[in-house]
C-alpha cells in the first residue's frame, strides 16, 4: 500500500503574515486528514518561520530547490545541510520552472536528486512534458528520459528515497488539468518503465500528479490507481482548498 502524499509548492508567494495565517488554517483542519502525508514547500527565506510553526505537528515541510554544492562561494544558493538545519524533510528538484527558466538539465536535476537523498532529504522529482511534446506524441519518452537520468546516476532503488511528481508542463498554473484518464495513462507508463528495472521499486514508489489540481478536481484524479497524491501550486495557498485536497487523498 502506498501512502498518499500531498505537497504544497508555494513557489515565490506569501509573506510572514500570510504564511502564518495559511499555516494556522492548515493546522486547524489537518486532524481531519486520515492517512495522507501532508507537506508544504516554502520559499527558503520563510523556512525558519514554517519550521517554528509546524514543529510537533503531523505536517512536514521542505524547500523548493537546493544547490548541488555542499558549501562555499555560490552566492544565493541553499545547501542540503542548510535545509536539514531547519528540519526540512523534503525538497523539490527539477520543477519545470527551474528546468525552463533556470536552465536545469536532466543531469543537473539528477545530481540534485542524488545530493538531496545522500544528505537525508527526500527529493520530490518533477518530470513532465510540454504541450508541444504531448502534441508530438512523445510524452512517455520525455518522462522516461527525465527518470532515466536519475536511475543512471543513482540506481533504481534510489527512487524509493524520494517521490516522483508527474507534472504536465501545459497544466501547471494554467487551470488546464490533465483528465484523470490522461494522468493515469502516463502514471502507469512511468510505473511500467520503472518495473522494467525493478518491479518492487515500481510497486512501492509514490507518483504524485501536479498541474492545476484543485479542491474541485482532486478527488477524481486521486481515485486513479497509479496516482498516489498531488503536488499543488496555486491551490496550496488557500488553507481550505489545500485541506480539501488532502482529505480527498485519504
Ligand atoms: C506546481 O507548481 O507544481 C503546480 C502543480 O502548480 P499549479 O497547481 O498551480 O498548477
Amino acid at each position: 500500500m502506498r501512502k498518499p502524499i500531498i505537497a504544497g509548492n508555494w513557489k515565490m508567494n506569501g509573506s510572514r503574515s500570510s504564511i502564518k495565517e495559511l499555516l494556522d488554517g492548515i493546522k486547524a483542519g489537518v486532524g481531519e486528514v486520515k492517512s495522507a502525508e501532508v507537506v508544504v514547500c516554502a520559499p527558503s527565506i520563510y523556512i525558519a518561520d514554517v519550521a517554528a510553526q509546524l514543529e510537533g505537528t503531523d505536517i512536514a515541510w521542505g524547500g523548493q530547490n537546493l544547490s548541488t554544492e555542499p558549501k562555499g562561494a555560490f552566492t544565493g544558493e541553499i545547501s542540503a545541510d542548510m535545509l536539514l538545519d531547519f528540519n526540512c524533510k523534503y525538497v523539490i528538484v527539477g520543477h519545470s520552472e527551474r528546468r525552463s527558466l533556470y536552465g536545469e538539465t536532466d543531469e543537473i536535476v539528477a545530481e540534485k536528486f542524488e545530493v538531496a537523498r545522500k544528505a537525508g532529504l527526500r527529493p520530490i522529482l518533477c518530470i513532465g512534458e510540454t504541450l508541444q511534446e504531448r502534441e508530438d506524441g512523445v510524452t512517455n519518452d520525455v518522462c522516461a528520459r527525465q527518470i532515466m537520468a536519475v536511475i543512471e546516476r543513482s540506481g533504481v532503488q534510489a527512487l524509493l528515497d524520494g517521490v516522483i511528481a508527474y507534472e504536465p508542463v501545459w497544466a501547471i498554473g494554467t487551470g488546464k488539468t490533465a483528465t484523470p484518464e490522461q494522468a493515469q495513462e502516463t502514471h502507469a507508463a512511468i510505473r511500467k518503465l520503472i518495473a522494467e528495472k525493478d518491479a518492487s521499486v515500481a510497486e512501492q514508489v509514490r507518483i504524485q500528479y501536479g498541474g492545476s489540481m484543485n479542491a474541485g478536481n482532486a478527488a477524481e484524479l486521486l481515485a486513479m490507481e497509479d496516482i498516489d497524491g498531488g503536488l499543488i501550486g496555486g491551490a496550496s495557498l488557500k488553507a481550505e482548498d489545500f485541506l480539501t485536497i488532502c482529505k480527498a487523498a485519504g
